[in-house]
């Protein structure tokens, strides 16, 4: 029983993260004030570790521990009573300790006790003389050792609770899944993470309303979540918009999924917030013990994200779409190494061509990343990863300077060609994105129109309203602008009528139908030309990979093509080669004509 007890109060006092901290003057104050009331050369905060007293605060000390054996705040922190001893010499216990080899005559140690009863250690004075201590010095005492737990579970308070919901938080939760798997192994739970917004959509909502409103809304939705769960099962705020807590144990699953299911209902029903409509809720199926507190929360979070995604409320945690958040996850992470790292990342240029000529009018940056253990990863994996984090800004302007450098080398060898980067939709929201653009082109004497920024037609229609404004000063600036992935987005016909776009491409999607030779499909294609035309925009097409098809988009009147018939993504150092060959040809054609 007593080992049991020991072991409980070692745990309580590992779990402070205490020892082997460095001083603070926080509780050296405390020390000194001791020292100084009895008048005494030496106090200490000492803290009884296994077989150690390590001394989180010391004056007139030189050691930072000394051994627990014969120690007599050892004896504090095992009775949590104070102890006193007037005289090493005359103590039958302490006559033959290292402190009184060392001199010590006097001490009083009052008990460190957390508010769940463990001792931790002693807040204590020693003298060179014996001595005696009256009432009010050892009131004083205790209460400065009282002063000392208040300043412990102040600090381990920090980061434990969320100051927006007043909530425990994600450090919490982990501790307390680490004592439950050691109170209860075996058991079978349910984590439960319900996701309020996405980050991208929480820092819209920031943007657009403060984020003193966001707070409160996040706040009256924390007080719904702990209202409905009552006050038997903790709520826990793990990130900014996400909060978690534990089913009872030895629930049944589909019983427990009906149960949140209503208990989400009513909360909807009743709550004004408007974050609350669209929660999405992971659940994580384990038992105490098998798996780590950090998966169970990770694994969770993932089933969220799978429920936001499905478009469902409550998502059950799967493996294999972990797998996925994982890959995500690691992708996410390592990009902005590859961001500062010098090898990863490169650009590719791929040809656009007039169909009419077959001359080459300018190229498409495309963004590669190496990575250095997984080898390439393609844009179309990594980009909507990234483009809706932070990252995405960077990666832009990486871009951008990277592919600026290059055409203005192109424009000290003489060569017309003209460049176009791509850019996401989260990048609408830097307010300086325009200038950024307008001082790469004026660092390099680059003239604006041999630039173009594409842009997918879902992320205009993602923000319309920011993405036509944006577009506005673009075009003012002289930027050519293209839709890109042109039929893929649901725009209004009188929506794109009004963007300041010169040029559509076309998606690939609808130019692999005609190289399969589908009339259908044709007429499709061909409908697309004629609106585009109709609506101003010169025409491009994509993913060309058929002369069949390049025939039957230059009779559709389509201006200009793209795709691996004519090239794929080139390096920059083989691009020169590839052009001067494909102006011979098309020299050769013409003079052959
Ligand atoms: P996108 O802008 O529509 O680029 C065209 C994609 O089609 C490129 O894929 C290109 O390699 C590929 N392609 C070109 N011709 C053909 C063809 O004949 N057949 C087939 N099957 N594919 C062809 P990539 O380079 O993998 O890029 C995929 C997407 O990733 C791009 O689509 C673009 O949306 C995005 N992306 C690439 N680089 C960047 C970048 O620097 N910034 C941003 N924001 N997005 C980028
Ligand atoms: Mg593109
Ligand atoms: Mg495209």
């Amino acid at each position: 029983m007593r080992n049991y007890q020991e072991e409980g109060r070692l745990a309580a006092l590992r779990q402070l993260k205490l020892l082997d901290t460095p001083a603070s003057e926080s509780f050296d104050r405390i020390t000194r004030m001791a020292s100084q009331i009895f008048n005494l050369p030496v106090a200490a905060v000492s803290l009884t570790d296994r077989d150690r007293q390590w001394f989180k605060s010391r004056v007139g000390i030189d050691h930072d521990s000394i051994p627990r054996d014969k120690a007599p705040c050892s004896e504090v922190a095992e009775t949590n009573e104070p102890v006193v001893i007037e005289d090493f010499a005359a103590s039958p216990s302490y006559a033959d300790s290292l402190l009184a080899h060392a001199g010590t005559r006097f001490y009083a140690g009052a008990p460190l006790i957390t508010t769940d009863g463990y001792g931790l250690g002693a807040l204590c004075v020693l003298g060179t003389e014996p001595r005696q201590i009256t009432p009010s010095e050892m009131a004083a005492l205790i209460d400065l050792a009282a002063m000392v737990m208040a300043q412990i579970e102040l600090q381990h308070a920090f980061g434990r609770i969320d100051p927006v919901s007043g909530l425990a938080t994600q450090m919490q939760f982990r501790d307390d899944l680490v004592d439950l798997a050691r109170d209860r192994p075996g058991e079978r739970r349910f984590a439960v993470a319900v996701d309020l917004a996405r980050d991208d959509e929480l820092s819209r909502f920031r943007q657009a309303m403060g984020g003193a409103r966001v707070d409160d809304m996040i706040c009256e939705a924390s007080l719904a979540l702990q209202t409905a769960l009552t006050p038997a099962r903790t709520a826990y705020h793990v990130g900014a918009a996400q909060f978690a807590f534990l089913s009872p144990p030895d629930v049944e699953q589909d019983a427990y999924l009906g149960l949140l299911r209503s208990t989400f209902d009513t909360i909807r029903a009743v709550s004004s917030v408007r974050f609350v409509t669209s929660v999405a809720i992971g659940v994580r199926p384990f038992i105490l013990g098998e798996v780590a507190a950090d998966d169970v929360l990770r694994g969770a979070s993932s089933a969220a994200q799978d429920a936001r995604r499905e478009d469902g409320a409550i998502a059950v945690y799967s493996s294999s779409n972990d797998m996925a958040h994982r890959r995500r996850y690691r992708l996410l992470q390592d990009f902005g190494a590859a961001l500062e790292a010098d090898d990863q990342l490169r650009l590719v240029y791929q040809p656009r061509l007039a169909l009419a000529t077959g001359r080459c009018i300018s190229v498409e940056a495309l963004l590669r990343w190496r990575h250095p253990t997984l080898g390439d990863i393609s844009p179309a994996e990594f980009i909507p990863i990234i483009e809706r984090t932070t990252l995405a800004r960077q990666t832009t302007q990486w871009v951008l300077n990277t592919a600026l450098d290059e055409l203005a080398g192109w424009q000290r060898a003489g060569s017309p060609l003209n460049l176009s980067i791509n850019i996401s939709a989260s990048n609408f929201s830097e307010t300086d994105l325009v200038e950024r653009i307008q001082s790469g082109l004026l660092q390099r004497r680059l003239r604006a129109d041999r630039l173009e920024i594409e842009l997918t037609e879902s992320a205009i229609m993602d923000q319309p309203d920011r993405a036509m404004a944006m577009l506005r000063e673009l075009a003012d600036a002289g930027v050519s602008l293209a839709i890109d992935d042109f039929g893929t987005g649901q725009s209004s016909l009188a929506y794109l009528q009004r963007l300041p776009a010169h040029v559509v491409k076309i998606d690939q999607a609808f130019v692999r139908g005609l190289s399969a030779g589908d009339s259908s499909d044709a007429t499709l294609v061909e409908t697309m030309v004629d609106l585009a035309h109709k609506l101003g925009f010169r025409v491009v097409a994509e993913g060309i990979e058929t002369h069949n098809a390049a025939a039957a988009l230059a009779r559709m009147g389509c201006e200009e093509g793209q795709g691996y018939l004519f090239s794929r993504p080139l390096d920059a150092d083989r691009l020169p080669r590839w052009l001067v060959e494909r102006d011979a040809d098309c020299t050769g054609q013409t003079a052959a004509a």
